[in-house]
């Protein structure tokens, strides 16, 4: 598979998330980790009670580049569910109904529907990879 049919794919899985999952899923989005993460979760729970996301996906732009060197994508997902002790009058506490697994399985069969090549060992704390 060529990178470009490849991430063409991703795009349409992550379309098909968009509408079908309530998850939020951009591509090249920010530029690492921990500012895509933030960012995410900003646009969530400013948003929340109009929406309500279940989950969310993204690849940033450091990712971007190493797949175009090496045809290795990872995507990075998790779940809008938070569970606090005690939370503030003006804050908002987020509630998917998915577990962060749960989003986990919904973006590989999305994945495994396009043929993409997936490897996930089914744990939170791993990124997605894909590869062409
Ligand atoms: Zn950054």
């Amino acid at each position: 598979m060529e990178k470009q049919e490849l991430r063409n794919l991703l795009l349409d899985a992550f379309k098909e998330l968009r509408k079908e999952e309530k998850f939020i899923a951009r591509a090249n989005f920010m530029c690492c980790q921990s500012c895509a993460s933030y960012d995410i979760w900003e646009s969530a729970r400013k948003n929340y009670f109009k929406s309500r996301k279940r989950g969310y996906v993204y690849w940033h732009r450091q990712d971007e580049d190493d797949f175009w060197r090496s045809g290795t994508m990872f995507l990075a997902y998790g779940s809008f569910n938070e569970e606090k002790d005690e939370v503030e009058d003006d804050e908002v506490q987020m509630k998917s109904p998915l577990s962060c697994k749960d989003v986990g399985v919904k973006i590989l069969l999305a994945l495994a529907k396009r043929g993409v090549r997936v490897e996930w060992n089914g744990e939170d704390s791993q990124r997605i990879r894909v590869a062409v």
